[in-house]
């Protein structure tokens, strides 16, 4: 059985596979181009993947046509279309996680290849030209798994970064083969539409990977449309801080970490005559002025801690394996860096200031709720004592 059906795969036509892929690539490309112009999704990128489907589909479709090309394309411009595909995706790998497009690498590299191929002419030994053609697409397709991979690592672990890289990775493999072949079987035609076990099997792999390559870039898509959402529904849009909501889940995992013995510690955060500011300079100066003292609160905790607004000019800092006494340096170096901070509005100079009230979780408390009610009354007291203090829960 398995016997005849890899039969079945071999006896396939060069050229009716050279026209599946050809119309499979015109399909995607379609699909790219309804997402660029119908969405406000990613559209730099879909639209990327739109023009290199189409760009490979033309320069595919060239070597299908073969002699019958016409006569710019049949010399060497089937192949500056392959090349221009894999420099587009090149150059819009950076944008499917919303990163400027890198041209310039895609640009010098299909400048590169168009200035050879326009310089030596396409006769003689074949096999030369398509060594020349497939290194430029190998080094597009290896910039591109580099710079994906890069990308990717940044947003997601090691394991699932390298899946998602494996289609690019396999186009790399497919591109290397071909070049391969050209040396170690050079009595064999570098023609892709003759009919040879080598071609079959290639133009298979082809039709497979560049599926799974559309279709992991859409799920790359809808990954990083999936990863805005959950910042979104965590951050507090104006400081980029942890919202109210985020900041009491990662109290809430804090606290029952505490019962197996790992402590921790709240700086609650006030800042001082708020209102004051606000009435005097307005209250886009307000907002600058939160942004101001998020700047000054982030130099001061450890990548562990956790900064977030709970609403107003209210913050708090969750400091996880702290005690009371790290828990008052931190905020001290708090306190110190707002206060040295020079913050203005439009050339009128303002003093930023904050009351901090910590308190450290105890054994004995029953919920997060209780801590934070601890350090809350700490701050207040710190605002009895004339405001820009710490004041540690007693
Ligand atoms: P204290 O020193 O006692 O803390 O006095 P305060 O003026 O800072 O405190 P109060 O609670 O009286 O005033 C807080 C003000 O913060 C009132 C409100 O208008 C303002 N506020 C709350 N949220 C925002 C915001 O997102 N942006 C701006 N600009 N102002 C805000
Ligand atoms: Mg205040
Ligand atoms: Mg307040």
């Amino acid at each position: 059985m398995s016997g005849t059906l890899s039969e079945a795969f071999l006896l396939a036509d060069p050229m009716t596979l050279l026209m599946a892929i050809v119309l499979m690539l015109l399909a995607a490309s379609g699909v790219w181009w309804s997402m660029a112009a119908g969405t406000t999704v990613a559209p730099r990128a879909s639209m990327c993947l739109a023009v290199a489907n189409a760009l490979l589909a033309g320069g595919l479709g060239v070597d299908a046509l073969g002699g019958q090309a016409p006569g710019l394309l049949r010399d060497g411009g089937g192949d500056l279309l392959a090349i221009g595909a894999f420099a587009v995706l090149r150059a819009g790998v950076p944008a499917i996680v919303g990163e400027p497009l890198a041209w310039r690498s895609a640009l010098a590299v299909w400048l590169a290849s168009a200035v050879l191929l326009v310089a030596v002419p396409l006769e003689g030994d074949m096999r030369w030209h398509v060594r020349a053609v497939h290194t430029a697409l190998g080094a597009l397709v290896a910039m591109s798994c580099v710079d994906a991979w890069r990308q990717l690592r940044r947003h997601v672990r090691p394991a699932l970064s390298a899946l998602l890289i494996t289609p690019l990775f396999a186009v790399f493999v497919l591109l290397a083969a071909r070049l391969l072949e050209s040396f170690w079987q050079p009595a064999q035609t570098v023609d892709v539409r003759q009919l040879n076990e080598f071609n079959v099997i290639w133009l298979w792999m082809t039709l497979l990977v560049s599926l799974v390559l559309n279709a992991t870039m859409a799920c790359l898509i809808v990954m990083r449309l999936v990863l805005s959402i959950h910042r979104l529904t965590r951050r507090d849009p104006l400081t980029d801080v942890y919202n109210r909501r985020a900041l009491s889940e990662a109290i809430a995992a804090e606290h029952l970490q505490l019962q197996r013995g790992r402590p921790y510690a709240l700086v609650m955060i006030d800042m001082d005559r708020f209102k004051q500011l606000n009435d005097t300079l307005g209250h886009a100066a307000g907002d600058a002025a939160l942004c101001r003292l998020v700047e000054a609160l982030k130099p001061c905790v450890r990548d562990v801690d956790r900064l977030g607004r709970l609403g107003g000019e209210e913050f708090c800092t969750l400091l996880p394996l702290t005690d009371l006494v790290g828990a008052l340096l931190v905020a001290e170096r708090m306190r110190a860096n707002l206060e040295e901070s020079a913050f203005e509005w439009q050339g009128h100079p303002w003093q930023l200031t904050a009351s901090f009230g910590i308190a450290e979780a105890r054994p004995e408390d029953a919920s997060a709720d209780a801590v934070l009610g601890r350090a809350d009354r700490a701050m207040y007291k710190a605002k009895a004592q004339g405001r820009n203090v710490v004041q540690a829960d007693d």
